[in-house]
């Protein structure tokens, strides 16, 4: 796969689920034999994004970023992580490991992507030399080395490429509408045609911020699989993990029930469904309400914020004005609304009903039996139930 093919754009329809399941048979065929993976490196490359992505990360804990890197966690490898950021090496001795990477003489190893990726074309130029919108580096001559430039050396070669986070993903929010770089997700930008050297296409785990743990627990499946330990990965059409991705954020929203009787909060703090402040939670695929978003703690409808949709191939320009309900809502709240009213009434008599023990029902006490005859005699009792029960007037 040459630089020239796989760079810039290969933006079209978007795969289909028959795409994903021949993608599926196909992967097996094509994988190299299992690899040998006692420690491997890791090349975080970081495009346009905000670095959001690499602190959920590090919050981790399901393994922890700290497992993979000191080897802790039984079968896996131990991870070197070459983080722009996190790296112990700097400067040279920083990129001479990259180098030796696109020059071959490193290997395994894998690829990150945080953040999305910028036409330079828009600007070149076929070198840095005539400008660019992100570096890393300089090359022999002393000349900026772009970051798609790396991506371009070291995708064809890695175990896997994994894009973490919307931005790297899809194009996210440096793709909205005025994107001035023509940002692009790495999937575009690589090409559908893109396979690792698993066989694999560009893994996505989206998010703004993507979960922590969505991406380390994808790493831990990859590397069991890639050792042949672990059975494939299952992806979606889009290269998503489907067991991450695969149902919507509303199956699993604790305000569930809420929408289920037609009750909707028309103002911020409520604890009822948020559909009518904008939520997107029905259409939006993403675990967040289960697994939230930080060790189980977290997550967007439970700390009462609503799904802006930012998992999605379509956020931000698609999702937007955020703080407006959207259009198919009027449809699905109102019917929610109407059928909600009927079973809330039968649910209340229900609940009023079971709320009571059984033998409160069949064999009232001494007590309620007395109180039942005095009502019955037509007597003078007073009916009101606790210490002032006793014939009227007496009290006084
Ligand atoms: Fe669904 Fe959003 Fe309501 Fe939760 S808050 S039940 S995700 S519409």
């Amino acid at each position: 796969m040459s630089t020239t093919d796989n760079s810039q754009v290969d933006a079209g329809d978007p795969p289909d689920e028959a795409a994903a399941t021949t993608q599926r048979d196909t992967v097996e065929e094509d994988r190299e034999e299992s690899v040998e993976l006692d420690v491997l490196d890791v090349f975080w490359l970081a495009g346009e994004g905000c670095d959001g992505c690499s602190i959920s990360v590090l919050g981790a804990t399901n393994p922890g970023i700290e497992d993979l890197l000191s080897g802790s966690v039984p079968h896996l490898p131990t991870l070197d992580l070459h983080h722009p950021v996190l790296a112990f090496e700097w400067g040279d001795d920083y990129m001479e490991v990259l180098q030796e990477a696109a020059n071959g003489e490193r290997d395994p190893y894998a690829v990150v992507v945080e953040g999305s990726v910028p036409n330079e074309r828009l600007i070149a130029g076929d070198s840095a030399e005539d400008g660019y919108w992100i570096a890393l580096g300089e090359d022999e001559d002393g000349n900026p080395m772009r970051m798609v430039d790396w991506l371009d050396r070291l995708a064809p070669g890695a175990v896997v490429t994994i894009a973490i986070g919307t931005c790297a993903t899809w194009g996210g929010v440096p793709a909205a509408k005025g994107n001035a770089t023509d940002a692009m997700g790495t999937m575009d930008y690589l090409g559908r045609d893109y396979r690792s050297v698993l066989g694999l296409p560009v893994v996505n785990v989206p998010g703004c911020a993507p979960v922590g743990d969505n991406f380390v627990e994808t790493v831990a499946h990859l590397l069991l699989y890639a050792q042949d330990i672990g059975p494939l990965p299952e992806l979606d059409e889009l290269g998503r993990p489907k067991w991450l991705f695969g149902e919507t954020v509303h199956r699993n929203c604790e305000r569930g029930s809420y929408y289920e009787e037609g009750v909707f909060a028309e103002e911020y703090g409520s604890e009822k469904c948020l559909v009518e402040l904008g939520c997107w939670g029905p259409v939006v695929k993403c675990n967040m309400p289960s697994r939230r978003n930080l060790d189980g703690v977290g997550g967007c409808m439970n700390v009462g914020g609503k799904c802006i949709g930012c998992t999605m191939p379509g956020f931000p320009d698609k999702f937007t004005p955020y703080f407006k309900r959207p259009p198919g809502t009027l449809i699905s709240s109102s019917g929610s609304k109407l059928l909600g009213s009927v079973v809330r009434r039968l649910r209340q008599i229900t609940i009023e009903n079971q709320d009571r023990e059984v033998r409160w029902d069949e064999s009232p006490g001494l007590e309620e039996r007395a109180y039942q005859w005095l009502l019955k005699r037509g007597s003078n009792y007073d009916t009101g139930r606790g210490a002032d029960r006793g014939p009227k007037g007496e009290a006084d």
